[in-house]
């Protein structure tokens, strides 16, 4: 067994007593986490074998290193309240690369969606969403790139603050296909919808410009509102529900997503898992929107 480091802190278990409890893992029985400092000074070394050892200096305590499941090197310890988690390095690459595979996809379903269009509407449709996936997916990289390098921290704000405004216009623009290309009864429906969900969408950016990570809660929940009104107002509306159930199926994979936006220091890899539910999410929601809202490729050829 050997000490494993997680963040500043290695994991170890006390024969005498709790060296410093944290809530994370104050539920492990046994085990407590001894931040860098501590360990120093008590002599004990993460990566050194496991033993029974007198701690320097302080002969009436023992300790010994506990193993623990290999995978928990690959997360940090839970952030506490107010603050950010601090992603392992592995965990850094994997939310880079999570995203940043989607980029080109995404442009080429953009260009895809255009050469199918045959009215303004459509190809407006098509340039809003496609876009749309590539701004998802460029600046949830940026911003991940940014983490990752220790850029300045008033520009990881700055790309957090996009970053998250950036979600918000997405699912404005998830909608607008659905609403700008099918037909509602009554008519003004569509538009009045598409309306309050672009004001419902700036409400969110400014929330975010003023409130950005204050309230961790409000903000998941606000997404999930901005996400889930509008397709309780396009049901009853629209006249053809074909494919509205390739609508709702997306939707669905990105709240399931969210217990892993929610995981990070409880779920190795949480925020790239978190990632992968977006990309399956608007990958479903695409193919909808390219099957059910525009020409078959051997109808417009
Ligand atoms: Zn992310």
């Amino acid at each position: 067994m050997v000490a494993l480091p997680l963040g500043n802190c290695i994991l170890v278990r006390s024969h005498s007593r709790t060296i410093a409890v944290t809530a994370t893992f104050s539920t492990l029985p046994g085990y407590t986490l001894l931040d860098m400092h501590a360990a120093r000074q008590r002599n004990i070394k993460p990566g050194s074998p496991s033993q029974d050892r007198k701690v320097a200096g302080n002969g009436s305590e023992q300790f010994f290193v506990a193993g623990w499941q290999s995978w928990h090197r690959y997360k940090n310890r839970r952030a506490c309240p107010g603050e950010a988690y601090e992603p392992t390095e592995v965990e850094h690459v994997a939310n880079i690369f999570t995203h940043a595979i989607s980029i080109v996809p995404a442009l080429c379903g953009t260009a895809y969606l255009v050469s199918l269009s045959r009215s303004s509407a459509q190809t407006l449709a098509a340039i809003v969403y496609g876009l749309s996936l590539v701004a998802l997916f460029g600046m949830s990289t940026a911003f991940h790139c940014s983490c990752y390098y220790a850029c300045e921290s008033k520009t990881k704000f700055r790309l957090h603050i996009c970053d998250r405004a950036t979600i918000f216009i997405f699912i404005g623009c998830s909608y607008t296909p659905w609403l700008l290309l099918r037909e509602t009864e009554p008519v003004y429906a569509g538009f009045l919808t598409l309306t309050v969900l672009w004001l419902m969408v700036a409400g969110g950016i400014l929330y975010q410009l003023k409130y950005h990570e204050k309230n961790k809660h409000l903000e998941t929940l606000i997404y999930l509102f901005i996400g889930l009104t509008p397709a309780a107002a396009i049901i009853p509306s629209m006249l053809d529900h074909r494919s509205l159930w390739n609508l709702a199926q997306g939707g669905a994979v990105y709240v399931v997503g969210l217990v892993f936006f929610k995981c990070d220091g409880i779920v190795p890899f949480a925020h790239a898992i978190w990632h992968l539910f977006v990309v399956l999410g608007a990958s479903i929601q695409y193919f909808a929107v390219v099957h059910h809202l525009y020409p078959s490729e051997a109808s417009t050829s």
